[in-house]
């Protein structure tokens, strides 16, 4: 193979996928893009709407009419991106504890996933990416030329957000983040329409133990390997 031009990074919430998968993204000079933004976005525009997160229904209209688009300009504050919902810039919003505290559920039904999925892979069809998310080596891109799991235990990813919260400034407690770590990976696991599993022929990188330098060394080896002709799974 010469370039692999699909590459698909799954992993459960604090993996360290996102920020990998940008790092590779941005060393290959591919797309990134990050599938978790599109349920996030629905998750707000529905409380935003006043829809309870139990109603299918609705929430599956909202996923429907709901326009997002990922731009890469946007204010200085930090942002990797921004995430625009029918135009309006939520890039912020989508990651208040409402939006976490909802968006499981909100990703379990039928309707939401088949939206977001469809418009994840229009854009994989524009040019070689690096998509992240949770069933993109399954469900989104069963051909993706190559496939990653990331894993970590559900306490070091605590320990990563913290640290994340310490840097912005805001409080900080512990313990309410890995049982809210432990909740989400549950419910995403046992999601009935696209469980988060690695998919049979994804590698699996255990990053506990790595930073992100060496996450992403780790994915830039596996793509060199590919494109030697090598099989990495
Ligand atoms: O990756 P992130 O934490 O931003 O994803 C937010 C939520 O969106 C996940 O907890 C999961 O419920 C859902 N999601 C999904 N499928 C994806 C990406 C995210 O169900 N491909």
């Amino acid at each position: 193979m010469s370039k692999p031009a699909t590459i698909a990074i799954d992993g459960f919430a604090g993996s360290g996928k996102s920020t990998a998968a940008a790092r590779l993204a941005e060393a290959l000079d591919y797309l990134y893009f990050d599938t978790g933004v599109m349920y996030r976005a629905v998750t707000w525009a529905i409380l935003e709407q006043g829809i309870d997160p139990g109603d299918a229904e609705q929430v599956s209209r909202v996923a429907e009419a709901l326009t997002i688009d990922v731009v890469a300009n946007g204010p200085d504050d930090g942002r990797q991106f921004t995430v625009l919902a029918d135009g309006q810039d939520v890039t912020w919003a989508i990651r208040e504890p409402a939006v976490e505290a909802n968006v499981s559920l909100v990703s379990s039904y039928p309707r939401v996933r088949i939206v977001l999925t469809d418009q994840q892979r229009r854009i994989a069809a524009a040019g070689p990416v690096v998509m992240a998310g949770r069933d993109v080596g399954t469900v989104v891109l069963p051909q993706a030329d190559l496939k990653i799991f990331l894993v970590a235990s559900a306490e070091e990813r605590a320990h990563r957000r913290c640290k994340q919260l310490k840097e912005q400034h805001k409080p900080i407690d512990y313990d309410r983040i890995l049982t809210a770590i432990i909740e989400r990976d549950k419910k995403d696991r046992e999601n009935p329409v696209s469980p988060t599993i690695p998919a049979e022929d994804a590698v699996i990188l255990n990053t506990d133990n790595l930073n992100v330098d060496e996450v992403v060394g780790e994915l830039q080896t596996l793509v060199k390997q590919l494109r030697s002709g090598l099989k990495v799974a």
